[in-house]
Parts: structure tokens; C-alpha cells; sequence
């Protein structure tokens, strides 16, 4: 009994280290808590150095407004904070920092020297501390703000050391967080210093250009703007396009009232927003604030905060999801023109009544797009057949092919007409802007998928009864299950029926898929089937079946079609949501702009 170890109050050194474990885990983590501090301190500018990962050494300086000379060895104190008084305090906590840790927690673990001016003090002050030990506050010279200085990270406690990984994996890391404060905080001039290499000089600017100069002008080309407001939430930032996907999460930054965080939750919900459109191997890349009233989510969660709780998830993860849903579902929007920043939108209002006023369209004498469809098409459509471009070609006329009258540059439909088709798989179209090339049988592809899918929700496909039916042989197994399986291909607008041991009969295929190879899709369902089992199919994999049914549908390569054919498909892509993109997130379609092509031909003008 006496070995038991006596119970003791840790001294304040080692609890701060085994905060440090938690709070600054790794270089990049005091360097988040470092640029937490200087936001909060309303910097207009920060510069941040670091050497060896961060490792080695790591800088920060502000011009926010400074610590006061008598506080200076309480910010280095733990449970510290100027930003909270009360738990009240706590729960509408604005600022990024409110656990009055991270000073105490990277004073524990490095040699740390702090130089803080406030507006209202004749000079500055320094403070140093050495594993936790703090120094006299000292006369020192710089203007307003705080500059911080942590070297030789984890020095005394090589258990943490050990576990750092190499300089270039550690400076990622920090480079993170960089960039994650950078996007936060758009109007903040920022610069990275590495080994004394200059990494990022980031000027003040808004947001789109702060995401362009971060992410690069690709993904701000492949953006849609998100900009949405419902009961307590707002969204506003970029969500790129399913065709620009990414092989890892790299450019997935979501933050809740200015905070990056990483919530399992809204992930979720932005993946499955993405769902439809994007292959399932690849990440979607987006930048995205979420805001709400501080009370309705707690971001005491964690001791990095970097974890969030909201008091009504399920409408977080609505919310999130019909804003981003929505604006990946809107049709046509050229890709590179105009800039994202300048995205604007409307939204379809029904899918069926549009293809109506098309079809309606398609057959009136002088295709006037603008009056037949108005507000549903894409603001951005106008934009573009309204810009310089179409300003600069304005005698130019096609010929509408139905009725031989002029059409005007302004009447041209978004997609334009149809040329010629290339080599029976490319669909080549003159639109306002240039030349519009289509991928016919990922266009189609879709174009039919959309349509399975808003015929399923309202019930079942509609049936097409065949004049004769089609016989079918299939080995006895798959006979069998066939016929256990009739309400579901009945669900799909199939008729089939065992006319044999070893044979089945097709009397009725999908009146929506006029085209479809009926045997080749009878026997992908069934091997489907076979391998999922029949009763939860239609429900969990509704939406991969009818993309099946979608892929056999659709027009094959070498399928010549006739002009009017052509136009037809480029007009409901139209008006089909997600039509930009085929059932695995590749492009349906890409416009070559004149502008592109006179810099193919080196054509100055
Ligand atoms: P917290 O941010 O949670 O309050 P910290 O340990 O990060 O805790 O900082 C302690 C206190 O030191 C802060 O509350 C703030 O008053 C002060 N402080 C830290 N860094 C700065 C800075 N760059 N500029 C101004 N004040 C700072
Ligand atoms: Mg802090």
C-alpha cells in the first residue's frame, strides 16, 4: 500500500507542456494560434517568418494593437485571456482565441521573446520566457503592434520532438495555415518568409482575388459563386465546378464565422452536393463561409477549435447542402468568362416547364431565346451575348436552318447552333461567343439521367409498350431472378416476363429511352441485382441504375445526326440542370471563345 504514489497538484510547467500537446501539437499549430492572435488584435498586415519548418524558428508581427507592458507577463500566463470574461461571454465568443492558452502552452515548449507596442505607450516592452520561465518586461523600440518569436520548438520535451516529422512535411503544414488565415481574412496584407525565401506576398484585396492569388486563376475559372441566405445562416464563397475536382481534399476550406474547421457534418454535406456530378474517387474543391449568430453553434469543442457543434445540425447541413447543390445544378455557364467573382445566376424555377416553353421555342420561327425562356436562363448567358465580343461581330448572321430567315448575333441561343459533327463524336456549334465544342454521348448521357430521375421522384418511368417483344436468353439463375425481380424492372418501365427456362421476354422498355440497347441493360440490372439483392436496390441505388439506363440510352459514338438533331440536344442542355457535366463529373461541353482562338492563330487585333 505505502508504493502507491502520493496524489500531487502538477507544477504549472508540466501542465502547460501537456497542454502544449494538445494546443500547439506540432510548429504549424502555435503558428495558427499565433495568426489567431494578430486577427484578433485588428492587424491590418502581417509577417510571418519561419526557418526549418517552423522548427527552428518562427515569427510573427503584427501592427494590431500591442499588448500593454503590464499584461505582458499575464498573456504568457495560462487561462489568460483579455477576449472572454463569463461563460456568457464565452457562448457569443467573436474572436478566434478565447481558451487564453496558446501563449502559455508555446512558452512551455520554446524559447519565446514577445515585442508589443500599444497606441497609447511611449515605447515598446519585451518579455522573454525560456521553457515557461518568464523574464523582466524591458524597454524596447517598434511601432504599434506585436511581434512574436518562438525558436527551437519542443527543445525540452523530446517525447514531442520525436514525433515531428521531416522540415518539408512540418512547413507544409504550416504553409496551411497560412494560406487558411489568408482566406479568412481577404483585407489583411500577408507574407510567408521560408529559409528566408519569400513564399507568399499577399496583398489587401477581397475576397475573389485573395482566392485567385491562392488557389490560382484555374480554380477561380472552374468557380461558381455561392451566395445564400436562409433562417440563421448565410454562405457566401466559391464551390468549383465537378470537372475540376481534385485527388485529395487540398482545396476544401470551409469556415464557420471566420474559423476554419474541418466538421465531419457539413463535409458531408458538401459531398453529397457534389454527389451527382462528381466521380467518386475525386474531392470537390470549394472555399466557403458559413455565418450565423454565434450563440447557435459552440466552438468549445475542441482545444484547437478547429471542431464545431451547432445546436440545429440538420439544418447546418441542409442549409449548406441546397446552396451548393443549387449552384452546381444550375445549367450551362461558360467556363473562363466571365471571372467568378462576377457570377451571377438565376435560378431555374421548374425543370418540366422549361423544356415545355423550349420544345415551344424550338419550333417558333426566329429561335428569340431571350423572350422565350427569359429570366430562366443563366444571367450569365446574357452577360455573354451581350459582351464585347458579340459587340464587336454585329453584322454577323447564321441562317436558322428551319425556316432560312437571319438570325442576329444577340438571338444566338446560349449554345449557339449546330455546324457539322466531328468525327461522329463531337457536336460542333457556333454560339455569340465562338465556337462551342459538345461531347454528344456525355451530353446526352445526362441529359437523360436528369430525366430518370424527375421521372422516378414522381413515381415510376413511364412504359413503352414494344410491337414485338424482344426475347431474351439468360441462364436459369438469371431467369429466376427476373421474375422475382418484376416490380422492380415494372419501378423502371420494363416489362419482362420468363418465357422458358432459360429465356425472357422484353414487351415493354422506358418511354424514355427510345434508343436503349434493351438485352444489354436487362443484363446489367440483373448482375446488379444479383449482387445487391433486389428489395433495398431501387431505394440505396436508384440513382447508379438510372445512371445505367442513362449510359445505354444515349446516342453511341458514330451515330450520325442530322442537324436538327443537333440543335435539339444543345437546346435542352439548355435548360437541363447539371448538364454541364457528364454522370462521372467530365465535361459535356467546352466553348473556345474567339478570343481563344485568335491567340491559337497569334491573330492580334
Ligand atoms: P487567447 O487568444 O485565447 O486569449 P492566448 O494565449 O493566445 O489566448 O493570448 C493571451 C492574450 O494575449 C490574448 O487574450 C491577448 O490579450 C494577448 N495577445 C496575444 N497575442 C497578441 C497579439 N498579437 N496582439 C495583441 N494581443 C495579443
Ligand atoms: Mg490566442
Amino acid at each position: 500500500m505505502s508504493d502507491l504514489p502520493a496524489i500531487r497538484v502538477l507544477p504549472d510547467l508540466l501542465i502547460n507542456q501537456i497542454a502544449a500537446g494538445e494546443v500547439v501539437e506540432r510548429p504549424a499549430a502555435a503558428l495558427k494560434e499565433l495568426l489567431e492572435n494578430s486577427l484578433d488584435a485588428g492587424a491590418t498586415r502581417i509577417d510571418i517568418e519561419l526557418v526549418q519548418g517552423g522548427m527552428k524558428y518562427m515569427r510573427v508581427v503584427d501592427d494590431g494593437q500591442g499588448i500593454a507592458a503590464a499584461e505582458l507577463p499575464l498573456a504568457l500566463a495560462r487561462h489568460a485571456t483579455s477576449k472572454i470574461r463569463s461563460l456568457e461571454d464565452m457562448e457569443r465568443v467573436a474572436t478566434l482565441g478565447f481558451r487564453g492558452e496558446a501563449l502559455a502552452s508555446i512558452a512551455a515548449i520554446s524559447r519565446l521573446n514577445i515585442v508589443s507596442r500599444t497606441a497609447d505607450a511611449k515605447h515598446a516592452s519585451r518579455i522573454e520566457a525560456v521553457a515557461g520561465e518568464l523574464s523582466a518586461v524591458e524597454p524596447a523600440a517598434r511601432e504599434v503592434g506585436t511581434a512574436i518569436t518562438a525558436e527551437d520548438l519542443y527543445f525540452n520535451t523530446p517525447a514531442r520532438r520525436k514525433f515531428l516529422k521531416t522540415e518539408v512535411t512540418e512547413y507544409g503544414h504550416c504553409e496551411d495555415a497560412v494560406i487558411r488565415a489568408a482566406l479568412s481574412a481577404p483585407e489583411i496584407s500577408m507574407t510567408l518568409n521560408h529559409n528566408g525565401r519569400a513564399v507568399w506576398q499577399l496583398p489587401p484585396g477581397n475576397m475573389g482575388q485573395r482566392v485567385q492569388a491562392l488557389l490560382g486563376q484555374e480554380f477561380i475559372d472552374a468557380a461558381a459563386a455561392v451566395e445564400e441566405n436562409a433562417g440563421p445562416f448565410t454562405i457566401s464563397g466559391f464551390a468549383a465546378s465537378p470537372s475540376y475536382s481534385r485527388s485529395g481534399r487540398d482545396q476544401q476550406f470551409l469556415f464557420v464565422n471566420g474559423r476554419f474547421v474541418r466538421d465531419k457534418l457539413l463535409s458531408h454535406a458538401l459531398r453529397e452536393a457534389y454527389r451527382d456530378v462528381l466521380h467518386g474517387q475525386r474531392h470537390p474543391a470549394f472555399v466557403l463561409f458559413l455565418t450565423l449568430d454565434p450563440l447557435l453553434v459552440d466552438v468549445n469543442v475542441h482545444p484547437t477549435k478547429s471542431e464545431v457543434r451547432f445546436r440545429d445540425a440538420r439544418a447546418a447541413h441542409q442549409f449548406i447542402f441546397h446552396a451548393v447543390n443549387k449552384v452546381l445544378g444550375r445549367p450551362v455557364a461558360v467556363a473562363g468568362t466571365p471571372s467568378a467573382q462576377t457570377f451571377e445566376y438565376s435560378i431555374p424555377v421548374a425543370a418540366k416547364e422549361q423544356t415545355e416553353n423550349g420544345n415551344r421555342s424550338l419550333r417558333s420561327r426566329n429561335f428569340s431565346f431571350q423572350g422565350s425562356l427569359g429570366v430562366q436562363q443563366p444571367a450569365t448567358m446574357y452577360a455573354m451575348l451581350n459582351d464585347d465580343t458579340a459587340r464587336r461581330f454585329p453584322q454577323t448572321a447564321l441562317t436558322d436552318t428551319a425556316t432560312g430567315s437571319d438570325i442576329t448575333r444577340a438571338d444566338l441561343p446560349p449554345l449557339g447552333f449546330a455546324l457539322a459533327q466531328l468525327h461522329g463524336i463531337y457536336v460542333l456549334a457556333q454560339n455569340a461567343h465562338g465556337l462551342v465544342v459538345v461531347d454528344m454521348h456525355a451530353a446526352h448521357e445526362r441529359l437523360l439521367y436528369e430525366k430518370l430521375k424527375t421521372a422516378m421522384s414522381q413515381d415510376q418511368l413511364a412504359s413503352q409498350p414494344l410491337i414485338a417483344p424482344i426475347a431474351v436468353p439468360l441462364a436459369e439463375r438469371e431467369v429466376e431472378l427476373a421474375e422475382q425481380s418484376r416490380d422492380f424492372f415494372a419501378a423502371l418501365g420494363f416489362d419482362v416476363t420468363a418465357m422458358g427456362p432459360r429465356q425472357v421476354a422484353i414487351r415493354a422498355v422506358p418511354a424514355h429511352l427510345p434508343g436503349l440497347d434493351a438485352p444489354a441493360i436487362l443484363r446489367e440490372l440483373l448482375a446488379d441485382l444479383a449482387e445487391h439483392g433486389t428489395s433495398r436496390a431501387l431505394i440505396e441505388q436508384r440513382d447508379e441504375i438510372l445512371s445505367t439506363m442513362a449510359c445505354h440510352g444515349a446516342v453511341r459514338a458514330n451515330r450520325m445526326l442530322t442537324i436538327p438533331e443537333m440543335n435539339a440536344l444543345l437546346r435542352e442542355m439548355e435548360i437541363t440542370e447539371r448538364s454541364g457535366q457528364c454522370n462521372h463529373g467530365r465535361p459535356t461541353w467546352y466553348q473556345f471563345s474567339l478570343a481563344d482562338l485568335d491567340k491559337l492563330f497569334m491573330r492580334g487585333r
